[in-house]
Parts: C-alpha cells; sequence; structure tokens
C-alpha cells in the first residue's frame, strides 16, 4: 500500500510503498476515499507536538471496510466508516459516563500503535508509527475497529471525511460542550476549517450575535457565508475592545479560540462576558502557556473549559452531522474548498497554511 510518511520535521511527506500487515483480532482494515488536510498533522510535521517518527500522518478520513479481523461484529465488509482518532474501549470510566473523548481504556499503549503495541505497517522491515493508531494519508488502514464508525452510504466520502475531525469538533464544541442557548452572543477567534465550523455550529444553535475573527478577510468572507453577523479582522483591530463595542460594552456569552495560541487564549477569556465562557478549542502547542488573571475570573464569575474533539460521542454523533448535512442544515460542500490527488498532498499543506481554502480535502482513486 502506499502511504504519505513523515521520517523527519520540518521535511515534506514522502509518499512511499510500505508493507501493511493483515488485521487481527479486534482490527479492521479500511480502503480510504477521502481524507482532510488538517492543522494537526502540521503540529507533527513542524514539531509542535514531539512525537516518534517515522510515522504515517492523517486522521480526518472515510473510506469503505475492506476486511474486518477475527471478533469484530459492529461493521462488514463494505460498510461505508468514519474513522475517529480517539480509542472507545467502552469499559473505562469515561466511555462509561459518556465522555468517550477521555478514555483510558487503552493507555497501556502509545497512540500511534496498535493495542498489542505494534504496528500494522512497516518500512523494509522495520515498524513504521500510525498517528492516533490510524494514520489514513494512505490507500488503506488497518486500525482497531472501535475506531470506526458505520455511516450512511448516500453521504459523498469528502464529506464524511472532514466529519471526522473539523466538523465533529467545531460543531460539537457548540453543541455537545458549550451547549449554546438561542439568542446568546458568540465570539469564534480563528476561522480555519475548526473555526468555521463553530460558526456554522452557532447559527445551527440559533446564537446572535456570531462574531467572527481572523487575521485574513477572505477567512472571514467565509465566516459570513457560513453564519457570522459580524466580523472583526484582527490584524487591524483590537479584538476584544470590537467584540465589546458589539456587546453593549460586556463582551459575548461564549468565547471560543479556535487557534490554540497564548495571545488567542487570552483573547477569549478577557472578550466572555461577566458571567460568561470561554472556550478552548484549538490544540496547542505542548510548551505554550498563557497568563490568565484570577481576579478577573473572580470577579466577572467567568468559566474557562477545553473541549478535545468537539466533547463528541462518535458512535452518536457522527450519523446526527451527516443526517444534518443531508438535511441542508449545515454546508460542508461549501467547506470543501479544494480536493487534491494523493501525490498534491505537501502542496494541501502549503495552501492550508496560507490560509488560502477553507478545507483541503485528498480524494483516493
Ligand atoms: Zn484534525
Ligand atoms: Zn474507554
Amino acid at each position: 500500500m502506499r502511504a504519505a510518511v513523515l521520517t523527519e520535521i520540518n521535511t515534506p511527506l514522502q509518499i512511499l510503498d510500505l508493507e501493511q500487515e493483515l488485521p487481527r483480532a479486534g482490527e479492521v482494515r479500511v480502503r480510504v476515499k477521502a481524507a482532510g488536510v488538517c492543522m494537526s498533522d502540521w503540529h507533527i510535521m513542524n514539531g509542535d507536538w514531539p512525537l516518534p517518527l517515522p510515522m504515517v500522518l492523517g486522521h480526518e478520513a472515510a473510506g469503505v471496510v475492506a476486511e474486518i479481523g477475527p471478533g469484530v461484529t459492529a461493521v462488514k465488509p463494505g460498510d461505508h466508516v468514519i474513522f475517529s482518532f480517539r480509542p472507545h474501549c467502552g469499559r473505562c470510566r469515561y466511555c462509561s459516563s459518556g465522555q468517550t473523548v477521555l478514555c483510558i481504556g487503552h493507555n497501556d499503549s502509545p497512540r500511534w500503535r496498535m493495542h498489542d503495541g505494534t504496528s500494522r505497517v512497516k518500512l523494509n522491515g522495520e515498524p513504521v508509527n500510525q498517528m492516533a493508531r490510524l494514520g489514513t494519508f494512505a490507500d488503506e488502514v488497518v486500525c482497531p475497529a472501535e475506531q470506526v464508525v458505520p455511516i450512511r452510504p448516500d453521504l459523498p466520502f469528502t464529506h464524511a471525511a472532514i466529519i471526522g475531525c473539523s466538523v465533529a469538533t467545531g460543531i460539537g464544541a457548540v453543541i455537545r460542550h458549550a451547549r449554546v442557548p438561542a439568542g446568546s452572543s458568540v465570539l469564534i477567534i480563528g476561522c480555519g476549517g475548526v473555526g468555521l465550523n463553530i460558526v456554522q455550529g452557532a447559527r445551527l444553535a440559533g446564537a446572535n450575535p456570531i462574531i467572527a475573527c481572523d487575521l485574513r478577510d477572505n477567512k472571514l468572507a467565509y465566516a459570513r457565508s457560513f453564519g457570522a453577523t459580524h466580523t472583526i479582522n484582527a490584524s487591524s483591530g483590537d479584538v476584544v475592545a470590537g467584540v465589546r463595542e458589539l456587546t453593549d460594552g460586556l463582551g459575548v456569552d461564549t468565547a471560543f479560540d479556535a487557534i490554540g495560541s497564548e495571545a488567542t487564549a487570552l483573547q477569549a477569556v478577557d472578550a466572555a462576558a461577566p458571567g460568561g465562557r470561554a472556550v478552548l478549542v484549538g490544540i496547542p502547542a505542548f510548551s505554550t502557556r498563557a497568563p490568565i488573571s484570577p481576579s478577573q475570573i473572580v470577579y466577572g464569575e467567568k468559566l474557562i473549559s477545553g473541549t478535545y474533539y468537539g466533547s463528541v460521542r462518535p458512535n452518536i454523533d457522527f450519523p446526527i452531522l451527516a443526517d444534518l448535512d443531508l438535511q441542508k442544515k449545515i454546508d460542508l460542500d461549501a467547506l470543501i474548498s479544494r480536493t487534491y490527488r494523493f501525490d498534491e498532498i505537501n502542496e494541501g499543506f502549503r495552501l492550508m497554511l496560507a490560509g488560502e481554502v477553507a478545507r483541503g480535502v485528498i480524494v483516493f482513486d
């Protein structure tokens, strides 16, 4: 099989021919049909998240089950599936309470290996790691069956792919994590793949106003098309002052940071109204620290919370997101502003970093 491998940080991905083993007990082999290009892959490529290499990257994807290992009953060959980048053991305290994103059932094996500690992918006989136990920048993936969610077959694979990360993370942050009430005010900092989905999640929830902020005017134009009522270009204006001006001097009920930097986390806290909430969504570099003002939190009774993967329960929420898309209550078609062939993958990262796409998706033959 062919896969895009990162062998060294700050070098392009290399599409290599790799040896793939058959699925073992509890695993499946999936033919990948579409895979999104995500900032999380880039965090590994640039060393923000120092992880062991070589690694097949890619985690936002969809495909068709080709083969199941012994004991797999939840899916069968031919099923269309969305990959989930978090495991779901079904037994730990978090899976049992519905917080499956926090599953600790497989904490004894590294997140880039199968549950038995081995990899299903090899290069010249040496194991290659699989990002999030997946590695979906590949023709085919062998992974734990608990990390694929069967999905209705009339959903286009490109739409299914982005549900697996950016759509779940953005819309989930609004409707599963923050549970934004209709009519309440919202700020979204950063209008990339996740931020634009927070915007459309806020629209779905009936929030008003929906204030979007970014450094680039083309991203703000995207945000307006997905439901933002107001926009602020952070390169030319003070975000917090601009938000207060639009909200009678108070700030917003819920401020989402879709970036994950020191500056944007602080903006989210500062732009939240008294009694309001800052929600941290974008995953920072491991080294990032942000000096919050505890007195502002106390006097303003502000809440700061984090959400990982939109706090979704993939087996429940991926099919719901698919229905919302096919009912045109959310718009995934307009999010996919570019598609690429597999061999154009490095161009996909270049355009994402240049801010020229809402979401780019690689389509496999
Ligand atoms: Zn992602
Ligand atoms: Zn678990």
